[in-house]
């Protein structure tokens, strides 16, 4: 099942809640964010994937870096409210 195997992978909230935008200048980073998840999937470690995303400066990277961890914590709530 396709549906199932996204799960384990990674939850698909995790697709619709990447931001836009940077939030610190703005610029637009979230065409990036599954060309960084193949990268990391492939074994890349963060830096190298970042690096060739052309992604340089640390506010934009941040997005990358921090919102696994993030999500992480709101998939566990996932489906329990509402
Ligand atoms: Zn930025």
């Amino acid at each position: 099942m396709v549906e199932e195997q996204e799960k384990e992978d990674r939850p698909l909230t995790g697709d619709l809640m990447f931001p836009v935008r940077c939030f610190t200048c703005g610029s637009v980073i979230a065409q990036h964010w599954d060309e960084y998840k193949k990268k990391i999937k492939s074994g890349k470690s963060e830096r190298d994937a970042l690096d060739e995303l052309g992604i340089e400066r640390y506010c934009c990277r941040r997005m990358f870096l921090t919102h696994k961890s993030i999500i992480e914590e709101l998939a566990r709530f996932h489906g329990a409210v509402g």
